[in-house]
């Protein structure tokens, strides 16, 4: 069902239509560009039981977001098959009038046990990651010697359970670059999309440089030498990923180019913290803590004002800025923490 509300629209005139949710802050993984074991130790302190989102408090949200224009909900983490239910969750956010569309990213280690119930409580979409096909390489990677087959695994319960996958790679220079062709190789003609990720400077603790960074053009080339490929159109409008189709029929890749081709000119998406913040940017400092206002016993009415003038006073365009040097000693949102 397509929602009939008057769009809202940011600063810049982009409409709201994609709500990010983070359910979780902890992970199962210790991906090295993402939560490091060093600052993500035995001792580092996650969110409490207290501290998350409740479900009622979530559903509550989602549904005025989606008054106010979203029709498109992914939940995210941390690892958010951690969280408890999450099948419950998403079974109340499919009922919710005007949202068409749900989807997961995952590392999908819990996907064997889960996706069936995900799929029949109304998921659509997962996005799983996965950083590398060679054992050797995927180990040092996740932190947690973890080899590829478990994910494999999951990427396959996926498809059983009749969920569309897309495979998110994150390729960052002297971690993965050597995986590029073997992840196309495994991946193409499976009917199954991979999409290459540029390493981007989210957060403060993955030691982000420009140097580590293997554009679009870098990995485009690389595959085109081998497996030649012709750009495809996009699919809907916003879309953040560039299309290219293998010449030979045997399906597409895409490559998410934040850093070298930035997209924030159609930026539609809201995210929701695990602990209730609101961030307009995946790069912001600064959230505004709807959970307090929520705990407040806020009016439903109030709320859905508070969210469009959130929205409405929106100007982040960080990617478009970053070579601009605006923004350089900014102390930024963990990306395990707002969750992509
Ligand atoms: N744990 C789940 C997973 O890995 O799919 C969901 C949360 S994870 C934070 C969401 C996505 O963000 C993953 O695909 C991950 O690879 C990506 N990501 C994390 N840090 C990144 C970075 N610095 N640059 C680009 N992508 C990143
Ligand atoms: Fe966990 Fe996902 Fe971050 Fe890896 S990328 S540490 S799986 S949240
Ligand atoms: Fe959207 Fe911020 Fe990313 Fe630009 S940098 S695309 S505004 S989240």
């Amino acid at each position: 069902m397509q929602n009939e509300v008057e769009p809202i629209k940011d600063q810049f005139g982009r409409v709201l239509k994609d709500l990010r949710i983070s359910v979780i802050d902890k992970c199962n993984f210790r991906c090295t560009y993402c939560m490091p074991k060093e600052i993500f130790g035995e001792d580092y302190v996650f969110l409490s039981e207290k501290e998350l989102l409740s479900f009622d408090e979530i559903v509550r949200l989602a549904k005025t977001f989606a008054k106010a224009g979203v029709e498109k909900i992914r939940i995210t983490g941390g690892e958010p098959l951690m969280r408890k239910d999450l099948d419950k969750l998403i079974s109340r956010l499919s009922e919710i009038p005007g949202i068409n569309d749900i989807a997961l990213t995952t590392n999908a280690v819990f996907l064997p046990k889960k996706a069936h119930k995900l799929k029949e409580a109304g998921l659509k979409r997962v996005n799983i990651s996965l950083d590398a096909i060679e054992d050797e390489v995927f180990t040092q990677i996740n932190g947690k010697g973890v080899v590829a087959k478990p994910v494999l695994k999951g990427i396959e319960a996926a498809q059983k359970a009749g969920l569309k996958i897309k495979i998110n790679m994150v390729v960052k220079k002297g971690m993965n670059e050597s995986q590029i062709l073997p992840m196309a190789r495994y991946f193409k003609g499976k009917d199954i999309i991979l999409r290459y990720i540029e390493f981007m400077d989210v957060g403060n603790h993955n030691g982000w440089n420009f140097n580590n960074v293997i554009s679009k053009k870098q990995i485009i080339d690389t595959i085109n030498e081998e497996m030649p490929l012709e750009p495809a159109e996009e699919n809907y409008y916003g879309e953040v990923a560039s299309r290219y189709r293998y010449k030979d029929g045997e399906g597409e890749i895409g490559v998410i180019s934040s850093v070298t081709d930035s997209f924030c000119g159609t930026c539609t998406r809201i995210r929701l913290s695990a602990d209730g913040k609101l961030y307009t940017c995946l790069f912001a400092s600064g959230g505004y803590d709807v959970r307090e206002r929520l705990r407040d016993d806020i009016s439903d009415s109030q709320l859905e004002e508070e969210i469009t003038g959130i929205w409405g006073r929106r100007t982040d365009r960080y990617s478009d800025e970053r070579s601009e040097n605006k923004h350089k000693n900014r102390r930024k949102i963990e990306m395990s923490y707002i969750g992509g």
